[in-house]
């Protein structure tokens, strides 16, 4: 019986899980680590390619029946919380990086994707289901409705690409809201700058989305600075790009 409180739809729709192995395109000898592998539609798919593979699931009826099905040789289940865990505990062969996968659990994909992006620099890739509307909104551009906090603290470290849609019929029980295949890749060298900085302008700045940028961040810059940082005080938040962010971040506390 699935439970709401794990955000457990379980997806059944065979073309669509083909479809997303296809994307991922697993090889024989990747190091793989799968969040929330549920009843392992999944998971059995992509051991049909690969050696190995990390999960890491929460619900402790799954994990057992998990370490039942799978020879701990082929499989190695992490029980616990993906938020809580510490992916770089898995490391990959030497000249190898961390491929990440999972259809994950909506209610915490925003956290998650903050918590995984410490760990970027030793990733290679990541696949993801997400409800459609915050794959949009991880992919937004300047100056579209959806541009705000998510996309610009995530467009700062990833490449990404919203593959294809996933109807709430894929998937038992249905979802409420249409899914979406999110590709992510971490960028090699991402602008310089300090996350924790570039969060506090960010947040601040679209904190109140419909007034112009220098009222949004009044308090923390003057508009000499915006000037200098190259961005126009009259813009709207969301249509601020994120070098201009990038460049704000680097003054603040200066
Ligand atoms: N991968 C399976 C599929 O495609 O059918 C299940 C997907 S279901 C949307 C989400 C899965 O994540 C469930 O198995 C759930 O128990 C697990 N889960 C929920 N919260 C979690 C957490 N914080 N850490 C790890 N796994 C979690």
């Amino acid at each position: 019986i699935p439970r709401k409180r794990f955000g457990q739809n379980f997806l059944t729709d065979q073309a669509v899980l083909y479809d997303i192995i296809r994307a991922i395109d697993p090889q024989p000898d990747d190091t793989m680590v799968e969040i929330g592998p549920g009843l392992a539609a999944m998971t059995s798919l992509l051991l049909e390619s690969l050696k190995h593979l990390h999960v890491v699931e929460l619900d402790r009826d799954l994990v057992a029946r998990l370490r039942k099905n799978f020879a701990p040789q082929r499989l190695t289940v992490h029980e616990g919380d993906a938020l809580k865990f510490d992916f770089a505990s898995i490391v990959p062969a030497a000249d190898r990086k961390l491929r990440v996968v999972g259809n994950l659990p909506y209610n915490i994909s925003s956290p998650l994707l903050f918590h995984l992006t410490e760990i970027a620099p030793q990733v290679q890739d990541q696949h993801f289901m997400l409800q459609k509307e915050v794959v949009e909104r991880m992919v937004a551009e300047p100056g579209s409705k959806t541009y705000g906090r998510l996309s610009v603290m995530l467009q700062w470290r990833y490449h990404m690409d919203l593959l294809f849609v996933v109807p709430p019929t894929a998937f038992d029980p249905p979802p409420k809201v249409d899914s979406a295949i999110v590709r992510m890749i971490p960028i090699a060298q991402p602008l310089a700058c300090d996350a924790g900085k570039l969060e506090q302008v960010v947040t601040k700045a679209f904190s109140q989305r419909r007034k112009v940028i220098r009222n949004c961040v009044a308090g923390m810059f003057t508009e000499n600075d915006l000037i200098d940082a190259g961005v126009d005080p009259q813009l709207r938040p969301e249509a601020v790009p994120l070098e201009q962010f990038v460049g704000l971040a680097n003054r603040l506390g200066l």
